[in-house]
């Protein structure tokens, strides 16, 4: 006998489901929420089209929602007895994944990736030779690869800030479409930098305004959100300075300009306290890193710090699992001086790691989330950072980092509770983007 929840040909072409029947019911011991702390015990979240429809306790789903054929599993196929009924196709089917012992919560967050980069020793020496060589599809695979493995490791969402030639954009498509796995791609496209600096080998180097109103045209034009500025240089870049504005302030207004008129919005790297400071006069949305750094030393400087709050600029930590370690350029207990100083200032947090860098692989954040532990945050105030939070702070807040109805269905299963052990998030049991199942255990 056939199995019945096969989609079976028919003389027009595949079976289309009918309309709900792809609907998921997860179900576990526990639903964080994210973004308010509030925990639902032996929850459950319904997905639809990509979506989450509802969430609450599993015995108050309501009957026009599938209650109770979702609690039971799909008869047709096989009684409803299996634990785990497949997309059946059957009108008013609901697939039921029980997840006991587990919690489910938001998908992670990761504030600031480079696909293009390999994490390798050389990371953009690999990225410039490769590009010289002519080797986009190169550069594509590996990207392709960095996405499949932060979606596996519980990262639903990333914001890439730096790739070349508008890659990541034909990565997000791939995503969107369920051609490719990987984590929802915010991108920034080319990076803006001046000619030689940072970063320059993907191609954003511009000497005047015009030529910066051409790379926001065709990063906007190629679904670019975020426009990427390197505002200082970076230690990644041996002829660039870290410490200082790569632009003038007035070129650095323009871009910032240019780059909001076009809905874009910015993204300031910059580590040196002379950078910070004219970034955030400039308007940036987020400073990218924020090291307060000097020639000779570390010098927070409170203004700004009291201007980021009160412009809502967010700061993006950069901070990856190796930090607490840190003895050299920036020690750890500088670090989290200075994230103390912003934090209490009112200062919003993108937790990130800039994965691709060397020894920051793209499946690193979780490894990198015990460190905020080191601010007083709880491990649920943790969680709520790296997702709600995180997505408040890019401008995501109506569309992902909570479980709530209507919000992209981003979510993560760890088995036990990680509001006792963070550790958990390294091995999640199942890994949800937009509805769609990127990974199960
Ligand atoms: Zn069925
Ligand atoms: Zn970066």
């Amino acid at each position: 006998m056939p199995d019945p929840c096969e989609v079976l040909p028919t003389a027009d072409g595949p079976r289309r489901p009918a309309a709900g029947a792809h609907d998921v019911l997860l179900s576990a011991d526990r639903v964080i929420l994210g973004g308010s702390g509030a925990v639902v015990p032996r929850g459950a979240v319904l997905v639809r089209d990509g979506a989450i429809v509802w969430t609450g306790p599993l015995d108050r789903l309501p009957p026009e929602l599938g209650g109770d054929r979702a609690r039971e599993g799909c008869d047709a196929a096989d009684g409803g007895r299996s634990e785990r009924v497949g997309h059946c196709g059957h009108a008013g089917c609901v697939e039921h994944v029980r997840l006991p012992g587990a919690s489910l919560l938001p998908g992670l967050i990761e504030g600031h990736t480079h696909l293009a980069l390999d994490a390798g020793p050389d990371p953009m020496g690999a990225l410039a030779r490769r590009l010289g060589a002519g080797e986009y599809e190169g550069v594509l695979a590996l990207m392709r690869a960095n996405a499949a493995r932060m979606a596996a490791s519980g990262i639903t969402t990333a914001r890439d800030l730096g790739a070349p030639a508008h890659l990541e954009h034909i990565l997000r498509q791939e995503i969107d479409d369920g051609r490719s796995p990987g984590p929802h791609l915010v991108g920034s496209g080319i990076p803006l930098t001046t000619p030689g600096g940072h970063c320059a080998v993907m191609g954003g180097a511009c000497d005047s305004d015009e030529a910066v109103a051409d790379l926001v045209r065709r990063n906007r034009g190629q679904g670019a959100q975020w426009m990427k500025i390197m505002v200082t240089g970076g230690f990644l870049t041996a002829a660039s300075s870290p410490f200082h504005s790569q632009f003038s302030a007035q070129r650095l207004r323009y871009a910032v300009r240019a780059a909001h008129d076009a809905g874009l919005m910015v993204a300031a790297h910059a580590h040196g306290t002379q950078g910070i400071v004219r970034a955030v006069e400039a308007g940036v949305d987020s400073v990218e890193h924020g090291t307060w750094m000097t020639p000779d030393g570390f010098r927070v400087d409170r203004d700004t710090v009291a201007l980021m709050a009160e412009r809502q600029v967010a700061l993006s930590t950069t901070v990856n699992h190796r930090a607490r370690g840190a003895t050299g350029r920036l020690p750890w207990e500088q670090r989290l001086e200075q994230l103390q100083v912003m934090r209490a200032a009112g200062v919003s947090l993108v937790v990130s790691t800039d994965s691709g860098i060397g020894g920051t692989p793209h499946d690193s954040l979780s490894r990198a989330l015990d460190l905020y532990r080191d601010l007083g945050l709880s491990a649920l105030e943790v969680i709520e950072t790296a997702t709600g939070g995180t997505a408040n702070a890019l401008g995501l807040g109506g569309v992902t980092g909570r479980i709530a109805p209507g919000l992209r269905a981003d979510l993560v299963a760890v088995p036990g509770d990680p509001r006792t052990d963070l550790a958990l998030l390294h091995r999640p049991l199942l890994v949800m983007v937009a509805g769609r199942t990127v990974r199960t255990a």
